[in-house]
């Protein structure tokens, strides 16, 4: 209890993860791979984290399939012509397409095998919404696939979000791919209603290029020399296109005040807590599975990893377990003692950093709100340049350092830790139930597929002789 309450208090006299955003966002800007801010963002973190006692704050570095944007351009060259504003999207190649459009709508899975005859030679275009009747949530990578294996040579991303401009989000460089905002992507929808049929260009400049980046790794370490430990983590890097404020930064900021918190309590805390800022979540999770190959024979004895990416956004601060039902009670009786909202809810999936800690049989969940997790249909603004620091505010990140410091405690404290470890067969059934193991099969099946091709981009060629895209 003495904990509880030197945290608290700690919390709302103190505005360290407000300060904390302002300068990762507005003085290192995206924190993209590579980029100037990339590495500055990191020395900066590291510092701040021994600033606050943790002696053994440091980074550690390895390198990634990186990618740096040059300008792309749209244009209708028949029946009109017209140039449309559009943003190239990670990791795809620099190249000019000139074809017919054809528009997919939200690109259900079955429609891409449908329209082949269409598709096949053509420009695709489909939205960022998830399919009516989808239980999984279509990722962007899977419609960009589907397109590419029914013979698209160019790829338009429609936001379906009113007024926020392109979207962003990686795919596979195979072939020239932009985003363009929900008013253009509705403008040539409708072009193509009226006219049948529209030629569209694509012309992309980007550069696919190895990078090094960083995870940030530090411990607050626990009164026992108990092996076992619990590990909180975000990433760090943005959007290149983005302040990336709410995600990932609203996280980063909230992990490195739990570090603060309970640095600060750790003569109460029975075993260590490892804090970790990822590095390049947003274009493939590399950090986290970097992570993971570095710390493999630490993975036996992590009690559990709580995904903080975004978790200072608004809503409740609660937990979205990764199908882990035995901790129920566990979250209820803390709740409980901590006199604090800390609502649950079941769900896995596979697009955030957990996801590598999951493969690994580590016990793990995120932060959020179980009701907009429910409820939520999309990014919003999140993977557009809107993404701001003034979207977020000291009083949920106050919220998130505190209810997940004090449950991390709690989780460190434990004398019996319930989570079950999963067993590597149970993992496989569920990637199948879900249908994950088809996004997999998906890669493997374009890539045989590209090497068809009588050209291969060198960009393309790097892709295909990649070991793993993991
Ligand atoms: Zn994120």
């Amino acid at each position: 209890m003495d904990a509880d309450k030197k945290i608290v208090a700690e919390v709302y006299t103190s505005s360290e993860p407000m300060d904390n955003l302002k300068v990762l966002c507005d003085v290192y800007g995206s924190r993209f791979p590579g980029t100037p801010g990339d590495f500055g963002s990191v020395k900066w973190m590291v510092e701040k984290l021994r600033s606050y006692g943790i002696e053994n704050a440091h980074y550690e570095t390895y390198t990634i399939p990186g990618w740096v944007r040059g300008p792309a351009k749209l244009e209708v060259t028949s029946p009109i012509e017209k140039e449309f504003d559009c943003i190239s999207l990670p990791h795809s190649l620099a190249g000019e397409i000139e074809a017919d459009l054809v528009f997919l709508g939200d690109g259900p899975v079955d429609i891409y095998e449908k329209r082949k005859d269409e598709i096949d030679g053509n420009i695709v275009m489909v939205t960022s919404r998830n399919p009516l009747g989808m239980k999984r949530f279509l990722h962007r990578s899977e419609k960009y696939m589907r397109s590419v294996l029914a013979g698209a040579k160019g790829w338009i991303f429609m936001n379906h979000y009113p007024a926020y401009g392109p979207p962003t989000g990686g795919i596979s460089p195979i072939i020239p791919a932009v985003g363009v905002s929900y008013e253009d992507g509705s403008f040539l929808a409708r072009l193509l209603e009226r006219e049948g049929k529209v030629k569209v260009r694509i012309t992309t400049t980007d550069k696919n290029l190895e990078v090094e980046t960083y995870n940030v790794v530090c411990d607050v370490p626990g009164a026992s020399d108990d092996e076992e430990y619990v590990l909180a983590g975000s990433h760090y890097d943005g959007h290149d296109i983005s302040q990336g404020a709410v995600d990932p930064a609203s996280g980063t900021v909230t992990v490195m005040e739990i570090a603060r918190l309970l640095n600060m309590v750790k003569d109460h805390l029975k075993r260590r807590v490892r804090l970790v800022c990822f590095g390049a979540e947003e274009i493939g999770l590399y950090g986290s599975y970097n992570y993971v190959a570095q710390h493999e024979d630490e993975m036996d004895a992590l009690r559990f990893m709580l995904n903080l990416d975004s978790g200072g956004r608004s809503g409740k601060k609660g937990v979205i377990l990764h199908g882990h039902p035995e901790l129920e009670p566990f979250l209820e009786q803390a709740a409980k003692e901590m006199k604090a909202e800390l609502p649950y809810y079941q769900r896995v999936s596979p697009y955030s950093d957990h996801w590598p800690f999951f493969l690994k049989s580590v016990p793990c969940g995120s932060g959020g709100d179980p009701e907009a997790i429910r409820t939520r249909t999309g990014r919003g603004y999140g993977h557009t340049r809107y993404d701001t620091v003034d979207k977020v505010e000291l009083e949920n990140l106050r919220l998130a350092a505190a209810n997940y410091s004090r449950f991390l405690l709690r989780v460190a404290n434990a004398d019996e830790w319930p989570a079950r470890r999963k067993p590597q067969e149970e993992i496989q059934a569920f990637i199948k139930e879900q249908g994950y193991d088809q996004t997999v099969a998906l890669a493997e099946k374009v890539k045989e597929y590209v090497r068809t091709w009588p050209e291969i981009h060198p960009d393309t060629r790097e892709w295909l002789e990649r070991k793993s895209d993991w």
